[in-house]
């Protein structure tokens, strides 16, 4: 939850510093209490005791829809008179040698905060310090649509949050905010667009899914495109799970709730950040060396096996523990991955956060 931390031994030597000048203050305080209320540095070794210093923190590392919260703390040990600026723009001002406070923030696209303070000195001139910056914030948004009167699937504004919606907005956050570094930072600017698609309604009603109608999914399930219930786009990172899968399934053997929509993320990851240390290249070797071994793979081996996104997206349900079926609800755990295929768990622990330490 915290976030950016300051160094080892860094606030510890400014507390000392704060110490240190407060008794110079109590001195200075019996000679001219005047001489005090305009005291700036006096010298440079003054200076470098005012140092500002602090720490910046972001209440989530994931925002879909519901924003998040920012909150800093500032040790200025000269307690100059300082505006607060967040990626530049004011958030505040003090002239406190410790000054705290925080802000909502409900970012358009995946952000980093810098803090930095731009103080008045008593020269008359300002000076600017970048005290630190937040961690990504990954972003996602979320889309509903229902079916006009003739018959068309349209983009839908529902007043209040619709269960799925909620549903949709808690998996994503648990899954978005475990990403790390520097996967997360290849996201930026952007937001993760997830579409619902109703219960009643195929993919390929919906506008973005359009042009797939008719279309042969890769594995060749049946129906094609307009069956599908989960998709992930390569060109931009936008997913649409069906309504369904994002509440609790009881007939037959059915998914966890939330396992398409994490799978999805995970196709999306791949495909989105994967960089030049490429992740995707890899996951791939990772996938030939255990068809050489004869497997396990998690869940349905033939469908896992089939090509390194799927390889990768059912290993990203296993790190969170949903299953694509009840029976197999086994092999979708950390540890089953760590014991049957450990060369995945690691690929899979160095993109997400919340491994158990080996
Ligand atoms: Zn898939």
């Amino acid at each position: 939850m915290t976030v950016h931390q300051l160094q080892p031994g860094e606030l510890g030597r400014s507390r000392s510093r704060l110490k240190a000048k407060a008794a110079a203050s109590i001195v200075a305080a019996s000679v001219s209490a005047t001489s005090m209320l305009s005291a700036g540095p006096a010298s440079a070794d003054d200076a470098r005791l005012c140092m500002a210093s602090g720490t910046i923190t972001a209440s989530s590392l994931a925002s879909v829809e519901e924003g998040v919260t920012l909150r800093w703390y500032i040790e200025d040990p000269c307690g100059l008179p300082k505006d607060i600026l967040l990626n530049g723009i004011p958030v505040g001002s003090s002239a406190a040698a410790v000054a705290d406070g925080e802000v909502a923030r409900t970012p358009s696209g995946a952000s980093r905060y810098t803090l930095t303070v731009r103080r008045h000195n008593p020269d008359g001139t300002t000076s600017s310090i970048t005290i630190g910056s937040s961690p990504t914030i990954v972003v996602g948004n979320i889309r509903e649509y229902r079916r006009t009167p003739d018959g068309r699937v349209v983009s839908d504004h529902p007043v209040g949050v619709s269960e799925e919606r909620r549903a949709a907005r808690q998996t994503a956050q648990r899954v978005l905010r475990q990403i790390k570094e520097p996967y997360a930072s290849r996201l930026m600017g952007k937001s993760i667009g997830i579409s619902i698609i109703p219960t009643g309604a195929r993919l390929t009603e919906l506008p973005y899914w359009n042009s797939l109608a008719g279309l042969p999914t890769a594995d060749g399930r049946p129906g094609g495109y307009d069956a599908v219930r989960g998709v992930a786009d390569t060109a931009q990172p936008k997913i649409a799970v069906g309504a369904e899968t994002l509440g609790a399934g009881d007939i037959g053997d059915p998914t966890s709730p939330g396992y398409a929509l994490t799978h999805e993320l995970g196709h999306l990851v791949l495909m989105h950040t994967a960089g030049p240390e490429d992740m995707r290249v890899l996951a791939d070797t990772a996938r030939r060396t255990q068809i050489r071994a004869g497997g396990p793979f998690v869940g349905d081996d033939s469908y896992t096996k089939f090509n390194v996104d799927e390889y990768w997206a059912e290993g990203t349900a296993a790190h969170f523990t949903v299953f694509a079926k009840r029976s197999l609800s086994a092999e979708y755990s950390q540890a089953w991955l760590k014991t049957n295929d450990r060369n995945l768990w690691q690929l899979i622990c160095n993109v997400y956060r919340g491994c158990a330490p080996a």
